[in-house]
Parts: C-alpha cells; sequence; structure tokens
C-alpha cells in the first residue's frame, strides 16, 4: 500500500499535471476564522480531494466529515494492470491516514443511507446521524445489472471490475485460471459510462497477457457503441500492430442478456460463449445521488450548476465526479473529478464565507492508457466556465493526443498516478 513517504518522493513528478487552475480568485478563508461544517460523501477520486482542499483552502475553518464505505482507497486508474497481471492491489491501495494526520478531516467508515436535504441531516448505517451546512456527494456509479437478463446478483461469476477492489481480484484470477486456447469476452455498455477509453485499454493488457502466457487465446470485444469511444485511431493502431491474431473488435454489439453457466453473451443477432465474461453494465449516479429528492437528468445523472457544483433543485447539496450530468465534452474521469472537487472546495468555502464564488473557474483532464505494458497513449483537454452559456466549455485548440504509442508517457502514466493519490490523500 502507498504510505505518505512514496507519496513525497514520486510528489516532484508531473505535479502540473494534478495542480488545479481552477482558483484565480483566492479560495483562502481568513485565518482560524469558523465557518461551518461540511460533509463529503464517498471518498473516492472526487470526495477525498474535496475533503482535503476544503480543509487546506479554509485554513482550518471548515470542518470536515468524510464518510466512506471501504477501509482504503482503490484505484480505478491502473487496475487494468492489475487485471493484466503487471501491477498487484497493494499498488493501487492508499490508506486514508494522511487525510486525518495531516489535514485533520474526520474519516467515517461507514455508508449514507439517507439524506433530509431540508433539515441538512445525514443518516449512517451504523446508526450516527451528522448535521452539515454543506454537503458534498461524489458516490461515483452504480450498475444497472438488471438491464441485462440473468446478470443481477451474479457479478461474483461475471464480474465488471468497474469499481476498483475485489472485483479486479475476481477478473484477474479468471484470467488466469482460463486455459489457453480459451475466449475472454468483454462487453461495453453503451456511453455514457465511466472511463470512456477504459474498455479499450482493458482489451489491450488482457490481449497483452494472453499473447504473453496462453497465445492460442481470443480476445473478443462486444461494444454497445458504434465505434470506439476515445483515442480510436491509437487504439486500432494497437490492435492491428500487436494483437491482429487474438483480438477481435464487435461494435453495435448491445448485450440482452447472459447464460451464467455456460458464460454465453446474448446480443441481437449472435451469442458467445466464453471462458471468461467480463460485463461492463450501463451505469447511473451512485445510489447516494438519489436520496436527495432531485430531478435526475434521464433519471440517471445529477444536475449541477457549474459554477459552484451544486445541484440545481436541491440548494445546499453539492455533487461532483461520475455522478453528475457532465457539461459538454468532459468525461467522466478521475482527472475531471479531482478538478470538480476543487471548484466545488473553493465556491462552498466562499459561500459560507458569504462572498461569491469565482466566475471564471477553469477545469482540465488528462488520461493515460497502456497499449501494452510498456507503452502509453493520452488524451488531454481544457474546459473553461461560459459565463454566457453558463457551463463549461472545451477550449478551442486546448489538449491533444499522443501522436503514436510511446514508452516515455508510460512512465508519465505512473507520476501521474502516484501525484493523483498524493493531491487526494497525502
Ligand atoms: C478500469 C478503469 C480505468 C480508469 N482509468 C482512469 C484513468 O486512467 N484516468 C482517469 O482520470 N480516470 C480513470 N478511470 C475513471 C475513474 O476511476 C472515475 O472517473 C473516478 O473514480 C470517479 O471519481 P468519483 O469520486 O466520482 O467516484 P469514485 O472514485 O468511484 O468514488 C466514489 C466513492 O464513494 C463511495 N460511496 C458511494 N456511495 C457511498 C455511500 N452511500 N456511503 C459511503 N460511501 C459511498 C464509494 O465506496 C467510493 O469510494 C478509470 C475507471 C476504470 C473503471
Amino acid at each position: 500500500m502507498m504510505n505518505r513517504r512514496s507519496f513525497l518522493k514520486t510528489a516532484g513528478l508531473s505535479a502540473a499535471a494534478t495542480a488545479t487552475v481552477a482558483t484565480p480568485f483566492s479560495a483562502m478563508a481568513e485565518s482560524g476564522k469558523k465557518l461551518g461544517h461540511v460533509v463529503v460523501i464517498g471518498g473516492g477520486f472526487g470526495g477525498a480531494t474535496a475533503a482535503k482542499y476544503l480543509r487546506m483552502w479554509s485554513d482550518g475553518g471548515v470542518d470536515v466529515t468524510l464518510v466512506e464505505r471501504n477501509p482504503h482507497f482503490v484505484s480505478c486508474p491502473m487496475s487494468n494492470l492489475v487485471i493484466g497481471g503487471e501491477k498487484q492491489m497493494e499498488d493501487i491501495t492508499v490508506s486514508y491516514d494522511g487525510l486525518v494526520k495531516n489535514h485533520g478531516v474526520k474519516v467515517i467508515q461507514a455508508s449514507a443511507t439517507g439524506i433530509d436535504a431540508g433539515a441538512k441531516k445525514v443518516t449512517l448505517d451504523n446508526g450516527e446521524t451528522l448535521s452539515y451546512d454543506r454537503l458534498v456527494l461524489s458516490p461515483g456509479i452504480d450498475f444497472m445489472s438488471s438491464k441485462i437478463g440473468g446478470l443481477e446478483g451474479n457479478e461474483d461469476k461475471i464480474p465488471h471490475a468497474w469499481k476498483a477492489g475485489e472485483q479486479t481480484v475476481i477478473l484477474r484470477k479468471q484470467l488466469e485460471d482460463m486455459p489457453d486456447g480459451g475466449v475472454f469476452a468483454m462487453h461495453i455498455p453503451k456511453a455514457p459510462y465511466r472511463c470512456p477509453p477504459g474498455p479499450y485499454e482493458r482489451a489491450c493488457l488482457v490481449a497483452s497477457y494472453l499473447k504473453q502466457h496462453k497465445p492460442k487465446s481470443k480476445v473478443i470485444v462486444l461494444d454497445a457503441n458504434e465505434d470506439i469511444q476515445s483515442k480510436k485511431a491509437l487504439f486500432r493502431k494497437a490492435w492491428e500492430t500487436h494483437y491482429k491474431d487474438i483480438l477481435e473488435y464487435r461494435p453495435n454489439n448491445a448485450l440482452l442478456e447472459v447464460d451464467v453457466a455456460t458464460k454465453t453473451a446474448v446480443m441481437d443477432f449472435e451469442s458467445v460463449k466464453a471462458d471468461v465474461l467480463n460485463v461492463i453494465p450501463p451505469q447511473r449516479a451512485g445510489a447516494v445521488a438519489g436520496m436527495i429528492g432531485s430531478d435526475l437528468i434521464n433519471g440517471l445523472w445529477v444536475n449541477v450548476d457549474w459554477l459552484t457544483t451544486e445541484v440545481k433543485d436541491v440548494p445546499g447539496v453539492h455533487v461532483i465526479g461520475d455522478a453528475a450530468f457532465p457539461a459538454p465534452g468532459m468525461p467522466k474521469s478521475g482527472h475531471m473529478a479531482n478538478q470538480h472537487a476543487k471548484v466545488a472546495a473553493a465556491a462552498i468555502i466562499r459561500l459560507l464565507e458569504g462572498k461569491d464564488p469565482n466566475p471564471t473557474p477553469v477545469v482540465m483532464n488528462t488520461c493515460y492508457s497502456f497499449v501494452d505494458p510498456k507503452n502509453v497513449v493520452h488524451v488531454a483537454s481544457v474546459h473553461q466556465f461560459n459565463a454566457e452559456k453558463h457551463t463549461f466549455l472545451k477550449v478551442d485548440g486546448s489538449g491533444g493526443l499522443s501522436p503514436a504509442a510511446n514508452q516515455l508517457e508510460a512512465k508519465t502514466a505512473m507520476s501521474w498516478a502516484k501525484n493523483i493519490w498524493a493531491d487526494m490523500l497525502a
């Protein structure tokens, strides 16, 4: 597990990649002034960052309680490397101790089971009730497994591994147990889903593992979308160069049901029988987001005011990360959740001080994908708040794509991961 020491060792590397550009306005509160209590639910990329920055930027003026159901943070970014056998679970697991010791965040390991947004109270499964001045929700996504016949309740046999943790271990073990000459079939749901390039990266790393250890095997990618959702040309190039005989991509292939006993995926026009079946179900905002009584967009995602991340129809509650309905062109990524958190923390501090929030926040995204254990590609973008349209818009000409997969970016990708974990948790 990463500790504070190893964080600090890497903290100098590519720090700019995770530094916020969201606060040209000073978010720092007047030293020592008590501003109120903020409860944060969810200690992932969004929630942990918000908890830390609320404490740091208020100079201790905001009391912060972070409610997280898991004992440790386990990173989805880099979890495909665990599935491919290049990393271990401890390499992607980080303690919450830094938030407590270094920043004075109160961390409660529990599940939030109810929210009364009128009374400003949260109830937890351990029987506790917390009162707040402002609430931040960063619960990530939940899976709509019931949309795929036969899947619900069988995720231990047909894992998604789209929340890193136990599921990552199950999928890795299934891959290790797969016979040479077997079939690994994976299904990608219709966008929007968490991490647009993530499934294609997974296909690469699984194919890479099979090529080395079980070369007679095959990877079949069943995509409900009509094409690759991110870094298309770069993934296609990698597949043609390295995985031509092992990986088969079948777009426009929405999964209807699964047969758990035979590990068969049933689509409209075909069925695929696999030795390992990895189904990423369609997704929605984590259940706790549904507890605030907000009118969810498409019944799935929370509608937020991007200037502050406050929920449009529920004052005092901020939703960040994957659970929010994104601004145009904004990906559901850990990097973006980290940036939302900084917009939220800065706005909350100013609102608690009775001041206007920064009128011109800027956020950015970078996302790295391994096309094999040594070569990586990235996509990046910058998003500026547009006052007229009252949302973030992509800055023309910002960001870009790797020209080709390369080894230097593999180093940068690992530094990015260590730095963003440090930015959230150290
Ligand atoms: C395989 C894969 C690879 C990825 N690679 C990248 C990448 O390279 N770069 C990148 O930027 N992003 C990547 N992502 C996406 C990234 O993981 C998500 O976008 C990010 O985790 C979203 O942050 P979040 O805070 O919204 O949710 P999360 O990080 O999922 O955090 C939500 C937290 O809330 C907790 N929680 C939920 N409900 C409750 C409750 N009721 N009570 C208490 N706790 C609760 C959960 O336990 C969880 O810890 C990847 C994702 C996957 C699956």
